[in-house]
């Protein structure tokens, strides 16, 4: 068994069964972790108001069997920030799992704190290792594409996105 006691940002929680629920956390320690909390429902109710998508935790993990997390003590809450959302998301659908990359986690600390306002998703992007600075459309081939498609892990121009 493996223990781990680390910041986190919570991306995201989704229930599962009656009593279980899965989290989604980018760790300082342990880069993105999907960690059961499957305490019964006393304790997931205890955790719930600390595990809300864009909080700061300090998070306990304990490895063993698959990833549980056994407690969480957020740091205050974060606006829910559009912009932040869509970071988030990308995060959670493309970082590696128990990867630690510490530039991404510094990219995310600064993002929730109001360092700064509206970043677009270049930034981000590139650290999940899809800079778009040369990329193409995969469709046409045409330069500097706007958009990216995570269900296709592809950049497209505003034409091709499918
Ligand atoms: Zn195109």
């Amino acid at each position: 068994m493996i223990e781990t006691i680390t910041e986190a940002i919570v991306l995201d929680k989704t229930d599962s069964g009656e009593f279980d629920s899965r989290v989604y956390l980018f760790t300082k320690d342990l880069g993105k972790v999907v960690a059961k909390v499957t305490s019964g429902r006393k304790i997931t109710s205890k955790l719930a108001g600390h595990l809300q998508p864009l909080n700061m935790v300090t998070a306990r993990i304990i490895e063993k069997n698959g990833v549980r997390l056994v407690d969480a003590l957020s740091h205050g809450q974060n606006k829910k920030q559009a912009h932040l959302i869509k970071i988030f998301s990308l995060v959670k659908e493309l970082a590696a799992e128990g990867q630690r990359d510490l530039a991404l986690w510094n990219f995310l600390k600064k993002a929730l704190s109001n360092e700064f306002e509206n970043k677009n998703t270049a930034e981000v992007l590139s650290l999940l290792g899809f800079d778009p600075t040369f990329a193409k459309c995969d469709r046409c081939q045409t330069a500097k594409p706007e958009k990216f498609s995570v269900r296709d892990m592809a950049f497209y121009c505003k034409k091709c996105f499918p």
